[in-house]
Order: structure tokens, then sequence, then C-alpha cells
């Protein structure tokens, strides 16, 4: 059955997509439609996600040929990047800076998803299919096509957002916000917090609070008071959770771990100026 060629441009009314969904597959089937709709297959990110009052996320801020399962990930990340951002400020105690961190830390995320991880996807299979042709060499083929049922590993290990360089994560100013990383245990600036269970067996993300959580594992009350202090005055949201570095929380390599209300890490260490790292943290200028 000999493929017909995808349009380009919308197609005409009288487009055969019938013919044009057999010649894709090689052999006619029983097809019905009940709706055609056109959507346009591009990589586009917005210039800003904010003009003033206005902040965009999902695909109004981004969109991408559908590839890999990015494109609803994307959008709830924003989501959850924005929304504690607006609820500071409706609360009273986020700022300006506050809210531009979202466009400064969601923006190049996209950007390297798009780049590294969904057009290097789209580039890889092109590559392959005009490595392996099933036609020229069914065995071949057959012998390649095994191989890469073991799964995307690499991608999967690499594809970690995370908000390095951000102006509002403490210690982590060498890098910048990238969709490329790594997953590990222990409490990074600008990386997402690995689950680990706390002493009386909870998650510690269930015990995480709405607003910023101070993870203090090395039961220093001395240590904490001045966050909770600093908080206090900086009408900022802190829960405290007093545990112990064992049974595998060592992991966090960090005894003071300060958690964003995404569950993002602000900062992680075991000495600090916490009015100055909270003030950091919290976006307060
Ligand atoms: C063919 C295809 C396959 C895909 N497959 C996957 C997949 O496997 N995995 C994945 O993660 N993603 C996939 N995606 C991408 C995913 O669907 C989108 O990234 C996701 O739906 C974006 O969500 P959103 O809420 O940002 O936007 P949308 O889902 O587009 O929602 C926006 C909503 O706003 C409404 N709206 C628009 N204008 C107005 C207005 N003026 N007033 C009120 N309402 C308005 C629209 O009707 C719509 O309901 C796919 C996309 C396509 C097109």
């Amino acid at each position: 059955m000999p493929p017909i060629a995808a349009p380009i441009e919308k197609p005409a009314n009288n487009f055969d997509f019938e013919g044009f969904l057999h010649g894709a597959i090689g052999a006619a089937f029983d097809v019905e439609f009940d709706h055609i709709g056109f959507w346009d297959l591009r990589f586009a990110v917005a210039d800003s996600y904010r003009a003033g009052r206005v902040f965009i996320a999902g695909d109004a801020a981004h969109s991408h040929p559908p590839y890999g399962g990015y494109g609803i990930n994307s959008g709830l990340e924003d989501a959850v990047n924005l929304s504690w951002k607006l609820a500071a400020k409706l609360q009273g105690w986020g700022s300006e800076a506050l809210l531009d961190s979202y466009d400064l830390e969601r923006r190049p995320v996209f950007a390297s998803t798009a780049r590294f991880f969904i057009e290097k996807s789209i580039l890889d299979d092109r590559d392959f299919l005009r490595a392996h042709d099933p036609a020229r060499d069914k065995a071949d083929f057959e012998a390649a096509w095994k191989l890469r049922q073991t799964g995307a590993t690499a991608e999967v290990n690499a594809f970690e957002p995370n908000y390095e360089g951000s102006p509002i994560v403490i210690g982590a100013h060498a890098g910048t916000p990238s969709a490329i990383g790594s997953h590990a245990y222990q409490a990074r600036a600008g990386h997402h917090l690995a689950p680990h269970p706390l002493s009386g067996g909870a998650n510690v993300f269930d015990r995480l609070g709405d607003g910023f959580t101070l993870i203090d594992l090395g039961s220093d009350a001395a240590r904490t008071k001045p966050f909770v202090d600093a908080a206090k005055s900086l009408g900022v949201p802190l829960t405290v959770i007093t545990d112990t570095a064992d049974d595998g929380r060592e992991k966090y390599q960090a005894e003071l771990i300060l958690v964003r209300p995404d569950q993002f890490v602000a900062y992680a260490g075991d000495d600090c100026d916490a009015d100055a790292l909270l003030r950091q943290a919290a976006g307060v200028v």
C-alpha cells in the first residue's frame, strides 16, 4: 500500500485521512472519525512567563511535539512552582522578586527539556530508522529493536528538573536551572528533596508544612531557634521537623535542610545565618 505524504499545512477538506492512515500502517483497516482537529507540531516557548499581574503556565507557555510524556508533567511542574509564590504574595510575605523567580526557574527548565530530551529522542528515532530498516535487513532490525526494549534508562536517569543557580536557592550558584541532572538521596540546594522515613515511621513528605520546612537532623534547638525567630519576624510560614541523622537519613548529608513549599531544597548544610538565608529563600528584598 503506497504511503500518502503527510500534509505540511492544514489539509484541504477533501484530504484522504483514511488512506493516509492505511498508508502509514501498511494495511487497510476499519476506521471511523468522530472529530478531526488540527494542532501545530512545533517547539515554542514564550519570551516571558510573566507580564505584570499575568502569568502563563503549561501549553500556554510552551509547546512541543508530544514525545515522552513531557507535556503534562511540564505544565504541572509550572503550576507547583508558581502556586506557592502566588500564595506567598496573597498572604503578604511574597515579594515581586519571588514572583519573578517563577520565570527564571521554569523557562530554562523547559528549554532544556525541549532541546536535550524531546528533540534528542526524535533525532534518535530518526537515526534508528535510518540505521535499521526491516525492509533492508529484517534480522538486524529485530536485534536492534530488542535492545531498545530495555527502556530509555539513560534518559530517565538524566531527567531531573532542578533550579541550581536560581536567585532564591542558596549555595548552588554555579549552575543554571535545567532539566538535566541526576537522582540522589543527598539533599542538594535547588533539587527536589528525596523521600525518606523519619524515626517515627512517617515519610518526610507527610510532615512537610504548607510553607517552608526546616529539617533539623542535629536535634539542636539552639540552631533552629534563629530560623523560627526570623520566620516570625518576616511572616514566613515555617514548620520545623526535628530528628536524627540515623537510619538512612544520614544519606541527606546535611544536618539542616530548608525545604520550600514545592518540596525543593532551598539550602542544605550545617551552619548558616538563619535570617539572611530565609530572606533569600523567600525572596524577601
Ligand atoms: C496529540 C497529543 C498527544 C499528547 N500526548 C501526551 C502524552 O502522552 N503525555 C503528556 O504528558 N502530554 C501529552 N500531550 C500534551 C498534553 O496534552 C498537554 O501538554 C497538556 O494537555 C497541556 O495542559 P494545559 O492545561 O497547559 O493546556 P490545555 O490542555 O490545552 O488546556 C487549556 C484549556 O483552556 C481552555 N481555553 C482556551 N482558551 C480559553 C478561554 N479564552 N477561556 C476559557 N478557557 C479557555 C481550552 O479549551 C483548554 O481546555 C499531547 C498533546 C497532543 C496534542
